[in-house]
């Protein structure tokens, strides 16, 4: 798989999406900064790029999921997160102090992580954890 951050212009033209300022600038923003709401992208794609519509960032980020190159993840009470880390199936730890979001590997290393007690008759491909805690700073924080 073609790098994302390393020539976002590749992986933009391999996954059939034409290659665009916006698309671009949306792409390094999700590099720099991953779990990212679509807002706090558009925020970021604003500084490198004025001229940039929120509806043009949107768009690029809903291309950019149906295209597998970014991920899409929604923690309850959170707005939808995006990253570029996809494909390799891991969680989330969530901070519910302060909303810090951090990767954390797929506990047995391949999807799904876990197997449920019943399946229904379903046949599982992925399965996602969000493990709710406070961040080692908010916990420091509530402990003083
Ligand atoms: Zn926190
Ligand atoms: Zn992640």
């Amino acid at each position: 798989m073609t790098d994302l951050a390393a020539d976002p212009a590749v992986a933009l033209r391999d996954a059939g999406l034409r290659v665009t300022e916006s698309r671009l600038a949306v792409l390094t923003a999700l590099a720099a900064h991953p779990h990212s709401s679509a807002d706090a992208v558009f925020a970021e794609v604003g500084g490198a790029l004025p001229k940039a519509s929120r509806q043009s960032v949107y768009n690029a980020l809903n291309d950019f999921a149906d295209a597998a190159l970014v991920r899409r993840i929604e923690p309850a009470g959170q707005p939808m997160l995006f990253e570029l880390r996809v494909d390799d199936n891991h969680h989330h730890l969530v901070c519910t102090g302060c909303g810090l979001v951090q990767d954390v590997d797929c506990a047995v290393g391949a999807a799904p992580c876990l197997h449920p007690a019943d399946d229904h008759g379903f046949r599982i491909a992925s399965a996602e954890v969000t493990y709710w805690g406070l961040c080692g700073a908010c916990a420091a924080e509530a402990a003083a």
